[in-house]
């Protein structure tokens, strides 16, 4: 191949070639296609103080240290860096280095190529930020917006380990919409809906941080509450019907009561190393059943001592 060849070749590429004489740290070549991308002229690349000052600021210390120390070490390299365009804008670059040494080691020259990477960089942020709203999702109930199960989960073990090494009570609430299969028969599966978007709602009121309210299943809700002592988890129980009862929301297929009613049960443990934290739902939900056969619409709890 001849030499107009080769440079035909590199001046009709996307890729950008440049050399940079490394003793005096001056551009000796820069292809022309510079300036279709970045807008600065073919001939205003002179020294690499150039490339450093049309890189953005936030890049500039990571990328123009990398360079150096791989360049004096004689180890080809790559930088992925924000550089800027005549207009103001800026373009993200992968630039590919390698580095040219003479038969002694010393190093003579970098040469490499710019590519335009702004489109790939584009995509992968808006996949980033899409990864990081699916994972948000995750944690959500679809149709209350309240936490989930799996959210009411992790939580809930981060909340048992660290009761258990501060030697505190960890609370639970389980609260269950009472007669609501009679409520979807009677006024069907859309107002059923409504509904447990009201409830989850009102409770969500109540609860503050660092308790959690989530949807635990169906028309189930759970309340988690760290550092919350038997007498506390009661007293916001009561709360929780109250603030139901609030809401007044009319059934009339209900054997308890003419509006919505919950049954709840509380429980209260203090971790131990024998104690796993399925302990404290497991005892949530046989108050919570003694609530429903007490005759529902109430809150059962271990009794004070
Ligand atoms: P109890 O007082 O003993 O709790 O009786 P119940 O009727 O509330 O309990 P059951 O477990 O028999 O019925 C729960 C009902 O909740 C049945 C199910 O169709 C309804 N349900 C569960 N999830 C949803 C939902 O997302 N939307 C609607 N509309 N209904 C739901
Ligand atoms: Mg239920
Ligand atoms: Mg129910």
């Amino acid at each position: 191949m001849n030499d107009d060849l080769y440079q035909t070749l590199l001046e009709s590429t996307k890729a950008i070639p440049w050399q940079i004489d490394w003793p005096t740290l001056t551009f000796s070549y820069i292809g022309p296609q510079i300036e279709t991308l970045l807008g600065w002229p073919q001939n205003s690349w002179k020294s690499i103080d150039d490339w450093v000052e049309r890189m953005h600021p936030d890049d500039r210390e990571r990328v123009v240290n990398f360079c150096v120390s791989q360049s004096k070490s004689g180890i080809d390299h790559e930088a992925d860096y924000r550089a800027l365009t005549k207009s103001g804008d800026y373009i993200w670059i992968r630039d590919v280095v390698h580095v040219v040494r003479k038969d002694d080691g010393e190093v003579e020259s970098l040469v490499g190529f710019m590519f335009d990477i702004t489109e790939r960089k584009q995509n992968e942020e808006a996949l980033k930020e899409l990864n990081r709203e699916l994972e948000r999702m995750s944690f959500l109930d679809g149709l209350t917006h309240v936490p989930n199960r799996r959210r009411f989960d992790r939580k809930l073990d981060d909340a048992w380990a660290e009761a258990g090494r501060t030697k505190t009570p960890v609370s639970m609430i389980l609260l269950d919409i009472d007669a609501f299969k009679a409520y979807n028969d009677h006024y069907g599966h859309y107002k059923g809906d409504e509904c447990l978007i009201q409830v989850a709602k009102a409770l969500s009121d109540v609860v503050e941080s660092p308790g959690l309210l989530a949807r635990y299943g169906g028309e189930e809700f759970a309340l988690l509450l760290p550092g919350t002592d038997a007498v506390q988890a009661k007293t916001l129980a009561e709360r929780c019907a109250d603030a139901i009862q609030a809401l007044a929301i009319p059934h009339v297929a209900s054997q308890t009561a003419p509006v919505v009613t919950v049954s709840q049960g509380v429980a209260t443990v203090t971790p131990d190393a024998t104690l796993a934290s399925y302990s404290l739902i497991e005892a949530a939900d046989q108050f919570l059943y003694a609530a429903k056969k007490g005759g529902r619409n109430r809150i059962e709890s271990a009794p004070a001592d």
